[in-house]
Formats: structure tokens, C-alpha cells, sequence
């Protein structure tokens, strides 16, 4: 048995039930074979069985009380994934699905990525059952607060840098943020995402769903190919995917469909953006509203977004939206490019599928990591006590965007397999991760 099977099969057995970590681990330390191959120092310091180890997890309660004066608990995580290359960075995410191994898959696609951005920031994830949907915005912020109230002892602008994630944009980082600063009196970095008054980067809103459509222009470019005049279907509806909509069409695309987590809708003539940004980002309603101003538009209960015939696809939602026989159709249909905006929404299988059939595609580690990006970039303005031009940070963005392709890139005809940009993405990734935690020592 290979070193990297038999790290695999310990993985499982020591963390039992938690499937999308088991999923993402196995994704990444598949592809890593050759490098393991290539580097036998790696197994002699048992880097791999460190690496899909956290350094440190935080399970805590959190209670709080509704608005109807009853007491609620839910679960807070924050898994301290990997801090080789710098202080842990990685998002919060409020939603009833999060346990365990949803926080430790996310932490630790977290750890590539964000070496990918070149810029200094270790893996972390963190988040709660806790669901912000339908609760009033008093009951978001005694949420918060009481979130806060534990986490605020574990991270530090130098330490653990949490953001948002599905579930917390900015009026929870503004919450969290304020209990921060009450509680210890301290003006630091230490959330990303902040309001633009208080710290916030310019573009930091943007910043994933932009870079995910500067890394999509910069693979078809490779191509002699652009996005102007491309059908564009994006699954999703919260930043990542309006964000992703809006730069699409600014290039020329018409991006037809847009989804919630009850269903999706389809616009033939082109998504009115002004229009999901009133319904999601004023109103916080469902995607469904949509079809009340724009009557021509369709749209339909449950998934079936993938059965829309399209050249580009970005699946903007959730880990595992896009299966097996989702790809497949896809393909069929004639789909030229797919980017993640989400992190992990395709299946193993929807993965293999597009690989073998030679789909230009982008793994969300890669694709989405213009938001982290920025995140870092709002750090750095934090601690220069600046704050830079929304030009200035779009056009860094931009830079690293295209770096993460050429990086990506390279991994792959590297080790064989140029074009394919999991392994690309998984190597480049672990590559820097790897060397930084051999010369740190055991
Ligand atoms: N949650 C985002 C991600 O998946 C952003 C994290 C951050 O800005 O720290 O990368």
C-alpha cells in the first residue's frame, strides 16, 4: 500500500462520519502522489499524517436569547488547520448544516488556497449550526455576540484572522467585530470583511466572485478564447454569485440563471442584476421573488440548474451541488469551461467526469481565492494604517489571479498532466505548505 493510501485509510478511521473531509483529503492526497514519489524526505518526516492533522480545534457553546425571550445554544467551531506560511485565515459559516468535518474540509482546502495567493496566510475555518435565515437582525447580533464572547480569546491579528463565509457577510463581521473590540479594547485586523468605515477593504465584497471571473477569462485566454458573448450559468445567489454575474457581464457575457437553496431561476435575456441585489442584499428574500418583476423569466422549484445548456458554468452555492450525472449533462450539452466559486460543489465523480472529457476546469481552491486574497490585502492595509483605492486593490486582485493560473499551470505540465488544474492546484499548493512546515522542524 502507498504512503498516501495508507495515511488516507488512517485519516478515515480516526475521524469517522466526517464524510466531506474524507472527501476533500482524499481529492487532495491522491494527486500528491508523484510529489511524494519525487520527495522521500516528506514521508520520513511524516508530513502528510501532520499535515491532514489540525493543529489546534475549538468546540464551544454559544447561548443567546431570542427575540421571544427563550434561551438558545448552538455549537461554535474553530478548527486551526495549518499556520506553516503564516497566521490562520479562513472564513465563518453560520448555516444548520456545519459540524466537524464540514469546518475541518473546509480548513483544510483552506490551507492550499491560500498559499496559492502567494501572500502569507495559513489555513483556518470556523462557524456554527446557528441559522441566520428568518432570524431578526437583534438575534443575529446576540448570536454574534455570544460567538464572540468565546472566540475572541483563540484569534489575534497575528494569530487567527477569521472572515465571513456562507451565512456571514457584513452585518455579522460588524457585530462580531464590535464584541471583539468591547472586550478587549483592541483596534486590530483581526476579522476581514469589515464595513468600509471601520477597516473594510474597498473590493473585499467583490473580490471572490471577481477573481473567480478574472481566472475563468485568463484559462479561455490561454485558449484564444474570451468570455464576450458567452452563456453563463452561475448556481448560487449570495456575494460569490452576484459578484461573479456582475464582473461576467461588465466582460461581455450574459450569465442566464441564478439559484437559491429552494430553486433556481432562468432569464433568457440576461440576469437583472440591480434586481437580485435588491431581492438578496436589501431584502434578504429568496431568489423566487425575482419572477415577480420579471414575468418573462422562469422559474423552478428544487435543483436542475446543471440541465441548462451553457458554455460556462460556475458553480457559485455549496460543497457537492454538482454531481456526477450533473457533469455529464453538462457535457453533453456542450459546456466549454467550468470555474468553483463555492468551495468543493463538485463531486468526486463530477470532477473525473470533467478531467476526462478535457473540460477547461478550475477546482474552487484555485477559482475562489480572490476573496482570501483580498482578505489578506485588507490585513496589510490594516496594518499600515491605509487604505488603499478600489482601483489599486482590483488591480492586485487581478494580478494574483492570473499568478494563481500560471501557478496552476505550470504544477500541471509539471508532473505530466498539463491542463489538469486539481493536480495543478493541489501541488502548487502543497508544495510551498510542505517545504515551509520541513524547514520549521518536527
Ligand atoms: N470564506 C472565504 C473562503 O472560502 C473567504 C475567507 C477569508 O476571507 O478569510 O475562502
Amino acid at each position: 500500500m502507498s504512503y498516501v493510501s495508507e495515511v488516507l485509510e488512517e485519516l478515515i478511521r480516526k475521524n469517522p462520519g466526517e464524510k466531506e473531509f474524507h472527501q476533500a483529503a482524499t481529492e487532495v492526497l491522491t494527486t500528491l502522489e508523484p510529489v511524494i514519489e519525487k520527495n522521500p524526505q516528506f514521508q520520513k518526516a511524516a508530513l502528510l499524517e501532520r499535515l491532514v492533522e489540525p493543529e489546534r480545534q475549538l468546540k464551544f457553546r454559544v447561548p443567546w436569547v431570542d427575540d421571544k425571550g427563550n434561551v438558545q445554544v448552538n455549537v461554535g467551531y474553530r478548527v486551526e488547520f495549518n499556520s506553516a506560511i503564516g497566521p490562520y485565515k479562513g472564513g465563518l459559516r453560520f448555516h444548520p448544516s456545519v459540524n466537524i468535518g464540514i469546518i475541518k474540509f473546509l480548513g483544510f482546502e483552506q490551507i492550499f488556497k491560500n498559499s496559492l495567493t502567494g501572500l502569507p496566510i495559513g489555513g483556518g475555518k470556523g462557524g456554527s449550526d446557528f441559522d441566520p435565515k428568518g432570524k431578526s437582525d437583534n438575534e443575529v447580533m446576540a448570536f454574534c455576540q455570544s460567538f464572540m464572547t468565546e472566540l475572541y480569546r483563540h484569534i489575534g491579528a497575528d494569530t487567527d484572522v477569521p472572515a465571513g463565509d456562507i451565512g456571514v457577510g457584513g452585518r455579522e463581521i460588524g457585530y462580531l467585530y464590535g464584541q471583539y473590540k468591547r472586550i478587549t479594547n483592541r483596534y486590530e485586523s483581526v476579522l476581514t470583511g469589515k464595513g468600509l468605515t471601520y477597516g473594510g477593504s474597498l473590493a473585499r465584497k467583490e473580490a471572490t466572485g471577481y477573481g473567480l471571473v478574472y481566472i475563468t477569462a485568463e484559462m479561455l485566454r490561454a485558449h484564444n478564447d474570451t468570455l464576450a458573448g458567452k452563456k453563463v450559468v452561475v448556481s448560487g445567489s449570495g456575494n460569490v454569485a452576484i459578484y461573479a454575474t456582475e464582473k461576467a457581464q461588465q466582460l461581455g457575457a450574459k450569465v442566464v440563471a441564478l439559484s437559491d437553496s429552494n430553486g433556481w431561476i432562468y432569464d433568457e435575456e440576461g440576469i437583472d442584476l440591480a434586481l437580485v441585489k435588491e431581492i438578496k442584499e436589501v431584502r434578504r428574500g429568496r431568489i423566487k421573488e425575482y419572477v415577480q418583476t420579471r414575468t418573462n423569466a422562469e422559474y423552478h422549484e428544487g435543483k436542475g440548474i446543471w440541465t441548462i445548456p451553457c458554455d460556462v458554468a460556475l458553480p457559485c452555492a455549496t460543497q457537492n451541488e454538482l454531481n456526477g450525472d450533473d457533469a455529464r449533462t453538462l457535457i453533453k450539452n456542450g459546456v466549454l469551461a467550468v470555474a468553483e466559486g463555492a468551495n468543493m460543489p463538485s463531486t468526486l465523480e463530477a470532477t473525473e467526469e470533467f478531467l476526462k472529457n478535457k473540460i477547461m476546469y478550475i477546482p474552487g481552491k484555485a477559482a475562489n481565492a480572490g476573496g482570501v486574497a483580498t482578505s489578506a490585502l485588507e490585513m496589510s492595509q490594516n496594518a499600515q494604517r491605509l487604505s488603499w483605492s478600489f482601483e489599486e486593490v482590483d488591480q492586485k486582485l487581478q494580478g494574483i489571479m492570473v499568478n494563481i493560473y500560471r501557478q496552476i499551470s505550470e504544477a500541471a505540465a509539471a508532473y505530466d498532466a498539463p491542463g489538469n488544474f486539481v493536480l495543478g492546484a493541489n501541488i502548487a499548493g502543497f508544495l510551498k505548505v510542505a517545504n515551509a512546515m520541513m524547514d520549521q522542524g518536527i
